[in-house]
Formats: C-alpha cells, sequence, structure tokens
C-alpha cells in the first residue's frame, strides 16, 4: 500500500498520508508529500493544494524506526522547502496532534484548518532537544515572540481554539467535516495565493525572552534545552531567514549530541519501560480494586488517601483516636482546598473528594476493602500486629500493603495467614505529589497481587517500580550510602553547607543535611540526651531537632529559609575533637567520590542481588523519588557517563568494596 496518496477535488489536489499508526515522516511518506506537491505544480487544473491525513492523527513526527539508519529518501528539510516555497496556496487539515516534525510540516503550509479536538506543539525540549526543522524559525513568524518561546521552551502543546486565538490556526473545522471544510478554505485562499512563512515578519518584544528566563530560573536550572530553544527564537528575530536555519541546526546538533539529551531519552524508555514486570504471564487476571483502606491517618496515610480520592476510589480511613483521625482529615481538606484556591480543582470537585474519605476509628470498617494499605508507625512489632489482625478482618481475595520504609515485607507478610497477598507500596513525602511508588515484591507475593497494584499505580498517576526485600528497598538503601559517608566528612572537616552546596550544584533539589533537617533529626533517636554516639544524637541532645523546631544542622526562620548555625558547628567540632580525627580541607571532588560513587555501587548491588528488575528502574527512582537531576538520567546512566573505571578506582582508594559487576565494566 502506499503511505501517500493524491485525490483532485476540481481545482484542490489534496495529498492524503496513511502511514499508520501516526502518520510518522517515513521516508516514503516524505518522498509522497514532495511527489503530491510536485504532482499539484505541475497540473494547471489545480489552484490550490490541501495536505491532510487519515487515521487518528496528522503526523505526530519524526520515525523513531530510521534513527540510526541510513539515510533514505527526500531530506525532511528539503520536503518543508517544497511546500512553503510552492507557488500554489498549500493548507494543512489538523486532526488529533501535530507535534514536533509534525507541527513542523503544518508551519510550512501557507494555513492551518483544524478540528477542535486538535493538539498543536513541539515538545523536543522534553527530551532536552529543539524543534530542529525550521520550528524555532517559523513559530514566531506566525505567533509572535513570545507565545513561540513559551511554546518551544515549555514543549507543552496548545488546544486547537487556543491556537487560533493565537494566529497558528487560521480557521477550525468541523470535527466531521474536516475534509470538506479544508477543501473549501484552500479554494477560498486560491485569489489570497501561497503565503511563505519565511517571508513573514516576526511581531513582538523581544524582551520577553529574558522575562520568561527570570520567570523559570528555578525549573529550567541546570538544563540546557529550554535556553536553547530561545536562543534560536532569539536568532530569528535578527537573523535573515536562511541564517537562523544554521543557527538552530548548530543548536540542534549540540544538543543532539550532547549528554543531557541522551539522559533525558534514556528517562523516556526507562519510565515506560520500568511498568513492566519481567515474565508476568500474558493472560493474568487483574485484581479489581473499587474501595481502599488506608490505617494511620499522619503524614503519609493522609497523602496516599488523597491519590485515591482524586482518582475517584472511595477510601476508608483508620485512626486510633478520635483527635489524630479529625487532625489528618482535616490535613486533607486542608491540601484540597489549598489547591481549589490555586484553580487546579473547583470547590465542587473538592467536596466530591471528601465525600469518597470514610473516617473511622475501627479496623472492621476495612473489611470489604480490596486493598488496605498500611502507613503506621516504623516499628515491625506494630506492623505485624496491624496485619494480624487484618488477616482476621479483611475479606479473602485483598491485597494487603505495607507503606514501610525499610522494613522487611517478607516478615509482616508471615503475619498473616495469607502472604500471597501481602506486598510492599512504598510511598514517597508528600505522598500526593511525589510520583514515585516502589513496589515491594515479597517471597510470596502473587503476581497477580503484583501486577494489579502496579497496574492501579497508573490509574493514581504515579510512576511504579518493582523492588525486592532488602534494607530500605531501592530508593532508601541507596540514600543511606550517601548519608554515612556525608557524617564522617563531617567529621573530617567538611561542613553541612560545603556538601550540601556540592548536591544542588550536582543539580539535587538539596543537599544530604537540608535533607535530614526536613525529615527530622530526632528520627530512630534513641531519646538519651546522655548517651551521644553520632553528630546526630549530639544534635538531638542539644535540641536540634531539624525545621520542625526551627534548628538542626542549619537555623530556620519563620518561613523555614536556612541559614549555616554557629551552634550546629560547634556540636559537630566539639563531636570531631574528641574522636582524634585531624580535621583538613575536603575538596569538591572528594564529597562527589565519597557521597554519590557509593551510590552508583550500591546500584550494582542491588542489581546482581536482583532487588531491582533493571538498570533504568533504579534511575527512574532516584529521578521520581528523590529529585535526582533528569538531564543526568539517575545514578545508573550517570555512573555510565562517568566511567566504571573512574568509580572503581576512587572507591577503592577511599577503601569502599566494590561490586564485582561494576568492577567487571571496569
Ligand atoms: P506518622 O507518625 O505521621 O503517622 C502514623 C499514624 O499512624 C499516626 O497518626 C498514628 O496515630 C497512626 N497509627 C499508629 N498505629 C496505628 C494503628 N494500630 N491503627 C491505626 N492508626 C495507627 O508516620 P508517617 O510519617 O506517616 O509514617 C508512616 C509509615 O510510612 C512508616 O512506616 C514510615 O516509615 C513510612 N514512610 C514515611 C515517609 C515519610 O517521609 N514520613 C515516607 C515513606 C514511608
Amino acid at each position: 500500500m502506499q503511505s501517500v496518496t493524491t485525490e483532485r477535488h476540481d481545482d484542490v489536489l489534496v495529498i492524503l498520508v496513511n502511514n499508520p499508526p501516526v502518520n510518522a515522516l517515513s521516508w516514503h511518506v516524505r518522498q509522497g508529500i514532495k511527489d503530491g506537491i510536485d504532482e499539484a505544480l505541475g497540473d494547471d487544473a489545480i489552484k490550490a493544494v490541501v495536505l491532510r491525513c487519515a487515521g487518528q492523527t496528522f503526523i505526530a513526527g519524526a520515525d523513531i524506526t530510521e534513527f540510526g539508519k541510513p539515510a533514505q529518501g527526500p531530506d525532511f528539510n528539503e520536503v518543508l522547502n517544497s511546500i512553503e516555497l510552492a507557488s500554489k496556496p498549500v493548507v494543512a487539515a489538523i486532526h488529533g496532534t501535530a507535534l514536533g516534525g509534525g507541527l513542523e510540516t503544518a508551519l510550512v503550509c501557507h494555513y492551518r484548518v483544524a478540528v477542535p479536538s486538535a493538539m498543536l506543539g513541539v515538545p523536543e525540549v522534553k527530551l532536552g532537544l529543539l524543534p530542529g526543522a525550521g520550528g524555532t524559525q517559523r513559530l514566531p513568524r506566525i505567533v509572535g515572540i513570545e507565545v513561540a518561546a513559551q511554546m518551544v521552551s515549555s514543549g507543552d502543546p496548545l488546544p486547537a481554539a487556543k491556537a487560533q486565538e493565537l494566529g497558528l490556526v487560521d480557521a477550525l473545522a468541523g470535527d466531521a467535516t474536516l475534509a470538506e471544510d479544508a477543501i473549501a478554505f484552500a479554494r477560498k485562499m486560491i485569489a489570497q495565493g501561497p503565503r511563505p512563512t519565511r517571508d513573514r515578519p516576526i511581531i513582538g518584544d523581544i524582551a520577553v525572552i529574558e522575562k520568561l528566563k527570570a520567570a523559570n530560573a528555578r525549573k529550567w536550572k541546570g538544563f540546557e534545552a529550554p535556553y536553547a530553544n530561545l536562543a534560536c527564537v532569539e536568532a530569528a528575530t535578527r537573523l535573515p531567514f536562511e541564517e537562523g536555519m544554521k543557527f538552530e541546526r548548530t543548536e540542534f546538533m549540540k544538543l543532539m549530541t550532547g549528554s543531557q539529551s541522551a539522559a533525558q531519552r534514556h528517562m523516556f524508555f526507562a519510565e515506560r519501560q520500568a511498568a513492566k514486570i519481567d515474565g508476568l504471564p500474558k493472560d493474568v487476571q487483574l485484581r479489581e480494586i473499587k474501595k481502599v483502606g488506608v490505617i494511620g491517618a499522619g503524614t503519609m496515610g493522609g497523602g496516599i488517601s488523597m491519590n485515591f480520592l482524586q482518582a475517584g476510589i472511595p477510601v476508608t480511613i483508620v485512626e486510633m483516636a478520635q483527635e489524630a483521625l479529625d487532625r489528618g482529615v482535616g490535613v486533607i481538606r486542608k491540601n484540597y482546598e489549598a489547591s481549589a484556591a490555586k484553580g487546579r480543582f473547583t470547590p465542587e470537585k473538592v467536596e466530591k473528594m471528601m465525600g469518597l474519605l470514610t473516617p473511622s476509628l475501627s479496623m472492621d470498617d476495612l473489611a470489604d476493602c480490596d486493598l488496605v494499605i498500611e502507613a503506621v508507625y516504623e516499628s515491625m512489632d506494630v506492623k505485624k500486629d496491624v496485619f494480624g489482625k487484618l488477616d482476621k478482618i479483611v475479606k479473602q481475595g485483598a491485597i494487603l500493603a505495607s507503606n514501610t520504609s525499610y522494613l522487611d515485607v517478607n516478615e509482616i507478610a508471615a503475619a498473616t495467614s495469607r502472604p500471597a497477598d501481602v506486598l510492599g507500596m512504598h510511598f514517597f513525602s508528600p505522598a500526593n505529589v511525589m510520583k514515585l511508588l516502589e513496589v515491594v515484591r515479597g517471597d510470596a507475593t502473587a503476581l497477580d497481587a503484583l501486577a494489579t497494584v502496579m497496574a492501579l499505580a497508573k490509574k493514581i498517576k504515579k510512576v511504579a517500580v518493582v523492588a525486592g526485600v532488602c534494607h530500605g528497598f531501592i530508593g532508601n538503601r541507596m540514600l543511606s550510602q550517601r548519608q554515612n559517608p556525608a557524617n564522617q566528612l563531617l567529621m573530617e572537616g567538611a561542613t553541612p553547607a560545603q556538601i550540601d552546596k556540592v548536591h544542588t550544584d550536582f543539580g539535587m533539589p538539596m543537599g544530604p543535611f537540608q535533607m535530614a533537617d526536613l525529615a527530622g533529626l530526632d528520627i530512630g533517636w534513641h531519646r538519651d540526651p546522655s548517651r551521644i554516639d553520632t553528630i546526630r544524637d549530639a544534635m538531638c541532645a542539644a535540641g536540634r531537632f531539624g525545621q520542625k523546631n526551627g534548628k538542626g544542622f542549619y537555623d530556620y526562620d519563620e518561613k523555614r529559609n536556612a541559614t549555616p548555625s554557629a551552634e550546629a558547628l560547634a556540636i559537630i567540632e566539639d563531636f570531631r575533637s574528641k574522636s582524634n580525627l585531624a580535621k583538613r580541607e575536603i575538596s569538591d571532588q572528594e564529597i562527589i567520590e565519597r557521597t554519590l560513587y557509593p551510590m552508583v555501587n550500591e546500584g550494582y548491588k542491588i542489581l546482581e542481588e536482583g532487588k531491582a528488575q533493571r538498570a533504568s528502574d533504579i534511575d527512574v527512582v532516584w529521578i521520581y523519588g528523590y529529585g535526582w537531576p533528569v538531564y543526568r538520567g539517575g545514578p545508573m546512566f550517570w555512573g555510565d557517563l562517568e566511567g566504571a573505571g573512574k568509580i572503581v578506582e576512587a572507591l577503592e582508594r577511599h577503601g569502599v568494596k566494590v561490586a564485582d559487576s561494576l568492577k567487571a565494566k571496569a
């Protein structure tokens, strides 16, 4: 079958692309479009052209299966030029999505007609790239500098109606009548003639680019692509079109061959891969989850519940005392109302979600739940007691999950008579915000229970990763490999601020000590001020518990702004002086070698032990659970960039036991 055909409608030639599933720009599509334009130009009876697509969408972008293969057919830019420079008006008829190369194709057409449900955008920035076939040069000529700058730097698509308002779409068509409407529109444009985008003047104020940079300074920190996209738009305003195209090409190649886009493209595939359970038979029947129970309405239980309420799934939340229950439910309402105030929900939606929540003081009310998630104190005895009770109360076939951060899920499962129905669902704080869900697979966990929870994760908009049972699973297990040496570095002369800065400069949202202060230094503290075994003990003994009481490794003001603390430094110094360790200058490089390399090493150990299914899952955990910068592709991807040889050498120099598989790679 030919992927591009032409149809004559009196004086209008329709070029119809039909390359399922998404009309990607394969070589034969490019060839077919070019041939169609030649046909139109060679025929005096044809006065206008419509470019339209069959199937579910307009051209959705490049054909990724052609990447890395020898070039075939006409070059994309050559095809685009043939459309733009055609002597007869060409109209793009858009339905579905016109994204990336698809929108770039529409931008060289002289006019654009779209159905109301169509979406138009250039999402390249999200993969660390820019629209490299003239998108950054033509968009400002159609919609002006401000909108173009916004579109290329955010990557967010516009719905057709908005696109029409902004001049990107010339006319809206009927959903069912796009074909005829586009032909009629093209016919109307015959008198007007072609309107090559490259010849259109650019309007708008270049100052908006600097404003956009200032407004997004935090969000874009460390990223190259948003700035490269904006540099291209800026170039479009001062360079002749052909020169601007060259500028765009150079910037595109820089991004395409650089490590950031490689990292972002890696993460794009890693995220999709993470959802897959190795060896899962195709015929596994998922269990139905129509009602969820949550035990504990504290920090985690409340946030966990919100995910399900937002997805329209009723939740029964159980606490031990009325006061704790009221507080927990109150926090949920307050969070929703704050979101509503920001316009994220309507007040009606808030009430609807709260209406799905049933607060209770009795675990008996969980009997008919399809899934129960426990989020009580991090204590094995308490958890075993809860699971023992659940076993007697909850209906057979229900999934029983623990939100434990570190504890042995097998031991928790053994407190029930149905360990096959037990697994870990490790949410991250704040649980209604953080995207990651570690799904902990116990030795006895049934495949259908695991598969059900992985599928449910998608429903509540989480990115789920399967983890095996081990202390701290994937994320927190690696976190300890960062925190322990960070504490040790304090003993040797580094300051919390120095170590944290290395991590934030690296792109992490916060460093180890900022994170410790946020979580609370008294977590797991033995509560005996006279017993001081660690710097943390010393901090707690001095009443420094972290952000919660305004003092930890840093001092905090009412707005929780941190400043280095003389008292904290004195506590560290005092503790260090008792240890016989000499104080010395610590370099930033040493901080990287001793706090980040061990994480990579631990990742290899996790893989060796089969506690993660694949290296890219570990990257997903760190990006979605801890804010590892996506442009560095997660610790495993970053480890490869650094080089196994370099990492092994440094770890051995610092006396760290290196994973065999990492050593083998060096
Ligand atoms: P929290 O102290 O804020 O909340 C625990 C709640 O459970 C309390 O309100 C308590 O009253 C209630 N509770 C205790 N025993 C109960 C019982 N038998 N029946 C009903 N309610 C009971 O603690 P949290 O921070 O929400 O942590 C809960 C769990 O989540 C822990 O296992 C923790 O390790 C894990 N977790 C915490 C975080 C975090 O950042 N806070 C992140 C991931 C996982």
